[in-house]
């Protein structure tokens, strides 16, 4: 969620309200100061436990410390507002009334969790601390009242290595060396193996590394932990990976943490406690089904660290993977009966689908934590459309909650079953998709190979921030390390590319640019292929399929029908592109470029012909031959587009394009069009322009040769009528003019366009409507809009020139800097990907006014790279275009956005 629609105020951030700050809020025992839609001040975690708590559920009592707390810290240096200590002592003695135990008492000692939550569930804040409260006396205590030395100083030892690690700053991996040391000194295998001793004496060796690193000894006085605690999770804001999180995603600096303090308890008391992680539906197959998995006698974070292998949930899913560990459906019923219960009431609450993790303590069960939770781009989907069948939500909710680039990854080819793969590795499946391409191990050749048009697939032994813009540009993410949560899996999953992550047997070398496992060596620029759903790497690049659309997508995308206001067509000019955008439901061609059937096979050495012709003569002879292909091509899109409209533009390159540049192809090309080489350097020579995408191209090569103007409308005019007796199907034409900045320029290609349409006419005796329109993608022709309209039909923005010349930036170079003004910030998206609203944007609301101004009914569309990406396509809604073009994959992306921008148009009005 974005700064603009997220970024509510703290509220007590400078202290300007009436009255003494509100710090904490507590909830517990059916009842909180907070609520759900609290989650500026109270994070995400905070506010749905106070509306848990409200709702009457099983949730351990705690208190949120406010994100306003957060930014008062940072701000002021790392320190606490004067009435933040007695607010706190407020919330631990109601704690002390709800729970029975109190904090940092010797009889009944109460113990604490803490976490940091932000507005947004974000990676880099301040995991769980468990078991705060801790220290010599309060252990033993813990010992002798469940009767379970070992237990009590596991749950120490953890306390410390979790405290040490995320307060105190020592890295993780030197507590676990010493539990490994003192395993290999016992010659124990598993941790389970370790007696309430061994603990004790790995306790003793955290201490002593605690205070040789710090000089410091590891806090005793229990206030002085809390407070540490409540120090590292608000500090944990700024954490790198924080920050960029935030920068990626666009959330606002000042939001700040929550910190969450909550009573313990515990899931690793015995053989009727247990933890758990659940969906309340499936997450990759969005299929309504509880899923989920549980450790027996564990705590915290073990279900998700992997050490011990997790059971199943459920008996349905305990058959169907023929485990034959009990599931806790099986072995706990009362308390799971409860859970499911609880989940069917969570999710008509909260009317999504959940993820929750729950303790049972000795047989109660306590909800830890809700997330509305995260899910693939097919699960989205389903859950969506059947959560509207159901009657939890409405079918415009549904259409607003499958993001539209989602649906890239579900329309995306999957590797071919029955191609060969040759697997070299497997990893974890991290992030769905699959993907090819050149392998690259480093962001600036990512960047480097993207910008010579070559897709690639990033490798490296584990992913930072820094990587991040080579990771944005690739194709793919593969990594020697790393879990699911790693920086890898879950930044390649927010952008929705294929990700294998963690695929140990992969051996980087960065200085060599190889990539190696065993024997298998791969270098850079090398072909590899990523599955991002079995998690495969393979050698070369594998035959993809075309994904199958599921029911789901149908529904919806019959419900974005019925909703959006904006046209959806496509750029086509092959008979197969406009079949497959056809498929994907366009409505019509809304920009067919001519110049490129001029490229196919048995045209391009007619059209040399052409453009080296010295005399008119030459010229007419190459455009006869040109003539008949033209009008084959267009009679066959106007038979596949049955009855749609089809905008065709005439030539627009610069000629030279057609021509050959390297010497050797120079004589080639001479011998194949029957002229000596000489006269074609020199006609090359002759066409050689300093900056051709400002040259002569678009509608300045048709009042030069207008004889190309009357070949190309004679063909599409002669296909017209063509098509119309063949099919039956109306049949209209609409004939678009590009690069037009002068309306004169418009009035002199449009007389050629009449009286051409005029001799076809006559000639067949048939009358055909047609319409002579022109691309709006010259900063004038904006600005002239008025006086164009009086000659044009209908308007298309050219974006992709529109916002060259607008910038005066080259479209074909841009990528190589524009990667420097993102880093820097100077701008926030690419303009070439998603519209410029304040420079581009202007313009192009300056012309559909003063163009409808001269012509109230004017079409106006758009057919620029950004009629496919959702936020321009808002943007063209907001500003009251008729339709969007884009190429035929991204149809229903902007159908889907189309829908969805009706929809913020309506909740604006
Ligand atoms: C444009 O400029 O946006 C456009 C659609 O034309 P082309 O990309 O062919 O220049
Ligand atoms: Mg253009």
């Amino acid at each position: 969620m974005g700064q603009s629609t997220n970024g509510a105020t703290n509220g007590a951030t400078n202290g300007a309200t009436n009255g003494p700050t509100k710090w904490v809020y507590s909830y517990g025992g059916g009842q909180a100061d907070g609520r759900a839609d609290m989650r500026a001040l109270l994070g995400s975690k905070g506010a749905h436990l106070a509306e848990m708590s409200n709702l009457g559920l099983p949730v351990p009592p705690g208190f949120t410390i406010t994100t306003a707390l957060c930014t008062h810290y940072l701000a002021t240096d790392h320190s606490y507002p004067d009435d933040l200590g007695p607010q706190i002592e407020e919330a631990l003695e109601r704690l002390a009334q709800l729970s029975g135990r109190r904090f940092g008492c010797i009889k009944q000692p109460l113990f604490l969790s803490i976490r940091a939550g932000a507005p947004e569930t974000m990676p880099g804040m301040m995991e769980a601390i468990l078991n705060l409260g801790l220290n010599d006396e309060t252990v033993e205590v813990l010992a002798k009242e469940t009767d379970n030395a070992r237990f009590a100083y596991d749950s120490y030892r953890r306390f410390i290595q979790m405290y040490g690690d995320m307060v105190l700053g020592i890295d993780q991996n030197e507590f676990e060396d010493i539990v490994e040391e003192v395993k290999d000194e016992r010659a124990l295998f598993y941790d389970t193996e370790l007696s309430a001793d061994d603990w004790k004496g790995i306790i003793e060796r955290y201490k002593a590394l605690i205070l040789q690193e710090l000089d410091e000894p590891f806090p005793q006085d229990v206030r002085a932990q809390l407070w540490g605690a409540i120090g590292a999770a608000c500090s944990s804001w700024m954490s790198a990976r924080a920050i960029t999180y935030r920068r990626v995603h666009d959330i606002a600096e000042d939001w700040g943490t929550a910190v969450n303090i909550q009573a313990m308890v515990f899931g690793n008391l015995g053989e009727s406690s247990a933890t758990a992680v659940a969906h309340t539906r499936d997450p990759d197959t969005g299929e309504k089904r509880l899923t989920g998995k549980y450790l027996l006698n564990a705590q915290g974070e073990d279900v998700l660290e992997g050490n011990r292998t997790p059971y199943e949930l459920t008996l349905d899913a305990r058959l169907a993977n023929g485990s034959p560990e009990p599931s806790m459906e099986e072995l706990m019923p009362e308390p799971f009966a409860r859970f499911r219960a609880i989940c069917d009431q969570l999710e008509h609450h909260y009317r999504d689908m959940l993820e929750l993790e729950f303790t049972i303590e000795g047989g109660q069960l306590w909800i830890l934590q809700k997330r509305t939770a995260k899910r693939t781009s097919k699960a989205a989907l389903r859950i969506a459309v059947d959560m509207a069948l159901e009657g939890l939500i409405s079918k415009e909710e549904a259409v607003m909650r499958v993001d539209p680039r989602s649906l890239d990854e579900l329309l995306h080819p999957t590797l071919s079953e029955s191609a060969e793969r040759i697997v070299i590795a497997k990893g974890l499946a991290a992030s769905p998709g699959a993907a090819s391409g050149h392998l690259v191990f480093e962001t600036k050749d990512a960047e480097l190979f993207t910008s010579n048009g070559k897709r690639v697939i990033l490798a490296r032994t584990e992913t930072s921030p820094e990587d991040v813009h080579g990771m944005h540009v690739a194709q793919g993410i593969v990594t020697a390390r790393g879990g699911m949560t790693s920086h890898a899996a879950v930044v390649a999953r927010g952008m929705g590319i294929p990700c294998v992550s963690g695929a140990g047997m992969i051996r980087i070398n960065y200085q060599d640019e190889t990539l190696t496992v065993g024997a298998e060596v791969m270098h850079k620029g090398d072909l590899i292929t990523l599955d991002g759903r079995s998690g495969e790497v393979l050698k070369g690049e594998v035959p993809m399929e075309k994904p199958e659309l599921t029911d789901e997508f149908a529904t919806l995308m019959e419900w974005v029908d019925g909703i959006r206001r904006l046209k959806v067509r496509c750029n086509a000019e092959t008979v197969q592109d406009a079949k497959a955008a056809r498929d994907f439901g366009a409505e019509g061609i809304g920009l067919c470029r001519t110049e490129h059937m001029f490229l196919q096979e048995g045209r391009i050495s007619v059209m040399r012909e052409m453009i080296i012709a010295t005399d008119a003569h030459d010229r007419e002879r190459a455009l006869n031959k040109l003539l008949p292909m033209q009008r084959a091509d267009f009679a066959a899109l106007f038979e596949t587009m049955a009855g749609f409209p089809i905008t065709v533009r005439l030539l627009d390159p610069p000629l030279h394009e057609f021509l050959p540049s390297e010497p050797g192809d120079i004589a080639k090309v001479a011998r194949a069009v029957g002229v000596a080489e000489d006269v074609l350097a020199s006609r090359i020579h002759a066409l050689h322009e300093f900056n051709p995408m400002l040259g002569h191209r678009g509608c300045r090569l048709a009042i030069s040769y207008p004889e190309m103007v009357e070949m190309q409308t004679r063909a599409l005019f002669e296909a017209a009528l063509e098509a119309a007796e063949k099919t039956g199907n109306p049949v209209q034409p609409e004939i678009m003019v590009p690069l037009v900045s002068i309306k004169e320029e418009l009035e002199f290609v449009k007389a050629r366009i009449d009286a051409t349409a005029k001799k076809v006419m006559k000639k067949s005796g048939k009358e055909l409507s047609y319409k002579i329109g022109t691309m709006i993608e010259l900063p004038r022709a904006a600005l002239q809009a008025r006086k164009i309209a009086e000659s044009a039909e209908f308007f298309s923005f050219g974006t992709n020139d529109l916002t060259q010349t607008t910038y005066g930036i080259s479209r074909d170079d841009a990528a190589r800097y524009i990667s420097d003004y993102l880093r820097a910030g100077v701008v926030e998206q690419d303009p070439f990907i998603s519209i410029d609203v304040d420079g581009v944007g202007e313009l192009m609301e300056i012309a559909v006014e003063r163009g409808r101004f001269a012509r109230p009914d004017l079409t106006i569309g758009i057919c620029g790279e950004h009629g496919g990406e959702p936020a321009s396509i808002d943007f063209c809604e907001k500003i009251g275009l008729d339709y969007v073009s884009c190429s035929p994959f991204r149809v229903p992306i902007a159908r889907l956005a189309a829908a969805q921008a009706t929809l913020r148009r309506h909740q604006r009005t």
